[in-house]
């Protein structure tokens, strides 16, 4: 079957299934994911001059990597399987592409030579493919995460395992598996004195997606380290704290219901997962001949505006365990403002939203507005 997006047509083989053809070895659902890729791809040549190498790590359809090419990278794309690895050789002759196309073990072809960009898309963790990545990338490593649930503590110890960090499901599960993957990445980055800096970040149906810059200096992963912490989260009144440090010291009782449910989460990342201006410049970079532009350009917009802190919350979720209707979102974050709280809305779902106001702040500040 033939697929067109970014301007690139791929031809993929179909399977059926409950009488619906689907492409095999190329993901529809992650076609944001990908745009977004090459509009970051774009802003970061611009940020980083001498990046000119991309190595497309799991090139399955070759989907990523014939876009990058068509975009004037010196691209490679590997993969495991036969299939994949022809499939993508003629998704780039289809398309008058040039690339590299490497069918190996992905890690021996990080280790035999370094490149500008990596992107590891993978079924599921990324940590296998961590080490090699961050040991023999130069600029910018990208990755994503479908296993949101082992990331969110949902597969508890699927995620301990991963991540070697203790995840707790809560009612920001999705951050929650944003801060334990860039925690995970950024101790396995620091092994090689690599620091990383999130320079784009989102959690978006059923993946995590973040963009590291590295700076290849002991001193900057030792930045990076001091950016992780714990979070202590309570089930009753969903108070929740930021604690930084290697070294826990848990809250025994909740400050502000004093109840005993208290979660502890961590090592998890606790610093910014995202800069802002570089986000303005990959928004730029959207054009509307991109399929999934309209989502693309709203989500770097709520992410760029998203204050910089470790939790968000749901309003509808709070407003319930307070017995109290929800208002509309914007009379809610202005009534937090009025308060002198930062408020913004965060990328997570329609009713989230982030605020330095804490759960007891966040309920005088508002309820006037909610009988
Ligand atoms: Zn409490």
């Amino acid at each position: 079957m033939r697929v067109t997006e970014g301007g690139v047509e791929l031809e993929v083989p179909g399977e059926q299934t409950d009488g619906i053809e689907e492409a095999v070895f190329y993901n529809p659902r992650q076609e944001l994911n990908r745009d977004l890729t090459i509009a970051t791809l774009r802003a970061y040549r611009e940020r980083e001059e001498r990046a000119t190498s991309y190595l497309d790590a799991m090139t399955a359809s070759g989907v990523r990597g014939v876009r990058a090419a068509a975009d004037g990278w010196d691209v490679t794309c590997c993969d495991v399987d036969e299939q994949a690895v022809d499939l993508a050789r003629e998704n780039l002759e289809r398309n008058d592409c040039e690339a590299r196309v490497e069918h190996r073990n992905v890690n021996a072809v990080m280790h035999d030579e370094p490149f500008d960009v990596i992107d590891l898309d993978p079924y599921g963790t990324p940590m296998p493919f961590a080490d090699a990545a961050f040991a023999n990338c130069r600029d910018l490593v990208c990755v994503t995460a479908t296993d949101t649930a082992p990331l969110c503590g949902a597969h508890f110890n699927s995620g301990v395992r991963s991540y070697s960090a203790v995840p707790r499901n809560t009612d920001y599960h999705a951050e929650m598996g944003v801060r334990v993957l860039i925690s995970a990445l950024a101790r396995s980055a620091a092994r090689f004195d690599v620091g990383v800096e999130p320079i784009l970040t989102h959690a978006t149906s059923h993946y995590v997606r973040t963009y590291l810059e590295l700076e290849h200096k002991a001193t900057s992963a030792d930045a990076a380290i001091d950016e992780l912490g714990h979070l202590y989260h309570c089930e009753d009144c969903l108070y929740r704290e930021a604690d930084p440090g290697l070294i826990a010291d848990p809250l025994e009782t909740c400050p502000h219901c004093g109840g005993n449910r208290m979660l502890i989460a961590g090592p998890v990342w606790l610093g910014p997962v995202q800069d802002s201006a570089f986000i303005a410049a990959v928004r730029d970079e959207i054009p509307y001949t991109f399929n999934t532009a309209p989502q693309a350009r709203e989500l770097c917009d709520t992410v760029a505006a998203e204050l910089d802190e470790p939790t968000h919350y749901d309003q509808h979720k709070l407003c319930r365990n307070w017995g109290l209707p929800a208002n509309a979102m914007d009379d809610f974050l202005a009534d937090l403002r009025d308060a002198g709280y930062e408020a913004s809305r965060a990328h997570y779902g329609g009713t989230t939203f982030k605020t330095d106001a804490n759960v007891g702040e966040i309920r005088a500040a508002t309820e006037d507005s909610l009988e």
